[in-house]
């Protein structure tokens, strides 16, 4: 870029104050003769007319937002593979977050996470377990003592009557079974596709994609989709797949909206995704700062699970404390 010779330069420091010879501030005013005092009152309101009147210069236009640069369908699934394949190297041990033991357990915990943490949920199902270990002794119970186990997990009177219903259901129509198919598990109430999705993938290793919370912020700042309705993001992301890498893809981007891509503040500086997410910058960049945002094991804090896959134990992660247990 070529220097500016002196003459092409801006004007500079107009605001600063210009300094005066002190004989100029002392200077006694000289004497004007009436009609030299006339004229100029005239030529002054002539200058304020001229100012008032003056053209006010068009409001600059309001920048247009930067569009984003298309990218081909061929393209977009390249990215979105190459997303999942690096999160599972930063996440080989993504795991369900919910604590279970089996297709019951795992039903009943995903009914109960509605509008909580998988935290709160795990802290809360060992006692429900322990008193009510099966279908059967649940649809039995009294919802009086079951709404006092629940608790914790907020809305607990609606919670309870939603997993004495399941159990009620499971009982009365599939043998005290939870059943393996969509539309089967759609029909139990209190669940919906996506509890049915996550003990399809989960209890009977089927394919299922996890439309959660962090999962459409996730997709939708990655450009996967521009839908906000969780059924239609559950086809248009099940497009750019394989069926068999669902599940993973669902835990992979959990994961990544659990410890670094938050919904407040993304730590943008501390994300191994970055060169491939067009969001990049809509949080924290600056790399130290970023990693002060990382949560759970890559911040030194338990994870969502009292018992982790001992994968995740392997790779440094800490369980979870039980309820009432600080620190
Ligand atoms: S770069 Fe920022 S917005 Fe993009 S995935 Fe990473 S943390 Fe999220």
């Amino acid at each position: 870029m070529s220097e500016l010779s002196e003459a092409e330069k801006p004007a500079e420091a107009t605001s600063a104050p210009v300094e005066r010879p002190a004989s100029a501030e002392k200077a006694v005013p000289v004497k004007k003769s009436a009609p030299a005092r006339k004229a100029a009152a005239k030529a002054a309101a002539a200058n304020a007319a001229v100012a008032e009147t003056a053209p006010v210069a068009p409001a600059k236009p309001s920048k247009p937002k930067p569009k984003h640069k298309p990218e081909s369908r061929t393209a977009l699934v390249r990215r979105a593979r190459r997303i999942n394949r690096e999160l599972a190297e930063v996440y080989p041990y993504a795991h369900p977050e919910l604590d279970f033991e089996n297709s019951f357990e795992l039903i009943v915990a995903t009914v109960l996470s509605a509008q909580t943490t998988d935290l709160r949920v795990n802290q809360t199902t060992p006692a429900l377990f322990a008193k009510y270990p099966t279908p059967e002794d649940l649809a039995a119970a009294n919802p009086e003592e079951v709404e006092e186990i629940l608790r914790p997990t907020g809305f607990f009177r609606a919670k309870t009557k939603s997993v004495i219903g399941l159990s009620k259901a499971l009982v009365e129509n599939f043998g005290g079974e939870v059943p393996g198919r969509l539309e089967d598990l759609v029909k139990l109430p209190g669940v919906g596709r996506k509890t049915a999705f996550v003990v399809l993938g989960n209890a009977f290793g089927r394919p299922g994609i996890t439309v959660d919370t962090h999962f459409q912020r996730l997709v939708r700042r990655w450009r996967w989709t521009e839908e906000t309705d969780p059924d239609k993001i559950e086809a248009a992301v099940g497009a750019l797949f394989p069926k068999s890498e669902w599940t993973m893809l669902s835990h992979h981007v959990i994961f990544h909206g659990r410890r670094i891509c938050h919904a407040r503040k993304p730590a943008c500086g501390a994300c191994p995704i970055a060169p491939l997410c067009p969001a990049f910058g809509e949080g924290e960049t600056d790399p130290e700062k970023a990693k002060k945002l990382l949560k759970y094991e890559k911040g030194g804090f338990p994870g969502q699970r009292l018992k982790p896959p001992q994968s995740y134990l392997d790779a440094g992660g800490i369980p979870a404390p039980p309820l009432g247990v600080t620190g």
